[in-house]
């Protein structure tokens, strides 16, 4: 769809939570090879002016490898993973000392968080990295993110921060997600080589055509271009987040997307949390599962968490964060959800109350086995007759 939305900048506005996502180009002064200082302390000014309407802002950086590699005096053109690895390492502490001294200086405390592809693939070490993300803006710290470079090998990295900036914003739930670079959108075919090249201004549906503009798919060692961005506004629909392209080399990017400038938005079907619900639901095999007894399916109903001392027994093998299935005493499954334990740990606090849980246990852990945003009731159909009465219809 080419046509363009009277209001399509509202997601900026109104999202709760933002993630913003700064390429390298913009970064980087390609003279140089140093910080763009004037340009970012205008987008910094974007970012507090999001933070003081009420808003949750994570900045995924890019730049570390292109501000490292002129410091080590590396040759330019394509750099051996080695190479871009060390690059990384001497870039990200000088990218990381420019958003302190910035940020700092509006008392807004910055926090690094560089993440690898590990971090959001599997599922511990993705529960452990959202915890820390939630924590950190609760605290009303700024995080600051980038990619492990200095570690990732060629296997096991993004490469490109688009997809990046994906995960986080599905991980932190963020209805709005910006990919600020040196190119302003998406067009139907490449401007520079096609005069009818078209503008496309809102994506409602990723079909192979839009597939198709964006080209093939950059080296895994460079960052990934347009192809890169589709991947990135696929995961981040798929999460119930709207995803802008937009140009950031002009003064305050931001600004300039809610005073109406041309950019693409990837619109979600569903918000964050309808999204989330729909993926616990249609988990296609289960780890495990949970009975109940009739007073947590009462609760349930009523659209509460399901806590430890409403469960009756736990089958199968799972690990904290895995979707299970939750069933009534006569096998029947009600509901799905993401539990907060282990099976083992699942079965040890089982029939107990939440304030036992860490003499039982020895640590601290959540008070739900699956907290209601993580639960989902399965279709009507599913739950037996008695219980359905209960059911919203
Ligand atoms: N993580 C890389 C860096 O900081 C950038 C990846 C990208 O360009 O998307 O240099």
């Amino acid at each position: 769809m080419t046509a363009r939305s009277p209001d399509s900048a509202a997601p900026l506005r109104l999202a709760r939570r933002i993630v913003v996502k700064v390429g390298s180009a913009l970064l980087v002064d390609a003279d140089s090879g140093r910080i763009n200082r004037a340009w970012l302390e205008t987008l910094i000014d974007d970012l507090l002016r999001l933070r003081r309407r009420g808003q949750g802002v994570i900045l995924v950086s890019s730049g570390a490898i292109a501000l490292g590699r002129r410091r080590l005096g590396l040759k330019p053109g394509a750099l051996k993973l080695e190479e871009s690895q060390a690059a990384a390492a001497v870039g990200q502490i000088r990218l990381a000392h420019a958003y302190k001294e910035l940020l700092e200086a509006h008392e807004v405390t910055v926090a690094q968080v560089l993440l690898t592809l590990e971090d959001s693939e599997r599922r511990r070490r993705y529960l452990n990295a959202r915890a820390t993300l939630e924590s950190l803006l609760a605290l009303g710290a700024l995080p600051v993110i980038n990619e492990n470079d200095t570690v990732a090998t060629a296997e096991i990295r993004y490469g490109d921060n688009d997809r990046l900036a994906a995960r986080v914003a599905q991980m932190t739930g963020a209805e709005c997600l910006v990919l600020l670079s040196d190119v302003d959108g998406l067009y139907s075919a490449d401007p520079n080589k096609e005069a009818g090249a078209q503008f496309i201004h809102e994506v409602r549906h990723i079909t192979p055509e839009i597939e198709a503009m964006a080209g093939r798919p950059a080296s895994q060692f460079g960052s990934g271009g347009m192809a890169a961005k589709i991947m990135a506004a696929r995961i981040a629909v798929a999460a119930g987040c709207h995803l802008c392209i937009a140009a950031g080399s002009h003064p305050h990017p931001l600004r300039r997307i809610e005073e109406g400038a041309d950019c693409t938005w990837f619109v979600p079907t569903a918000t964050p949390a309808a999204a989330r619900k729909q993926w616990i639901a249609g988990t296609l095999r289960p780890a495990g599962a949970i009975t109940i007894d009739g007073g947590a399916l009462r609760a349930l109903l009523e659209g509460r968490s399901l806590l430890p001392a409403g469960v009756t027994g736990a089958r199968g093998r799972f690990d904290r964060g895995d979707t299970v299935s939750v069933l009534t005493g006569d096998g029947v499954e009600v509901a799905r959800g993401l539990v907060a334990y282990s099976d083992a740990d699942a079965a040890r606090i089982m029939g107990c109350q939440s304030s036992q849980i860490e003499d039982l246990l020895g640590f601290r852990g959540r008070d739900e086995m699956i907290h209601r945003d993580d639960l989902v009731l399965l279709p009507r159909a599913a739950v037996p007759e008695q219980a359905a009465q209960a059911l919203p219809p």
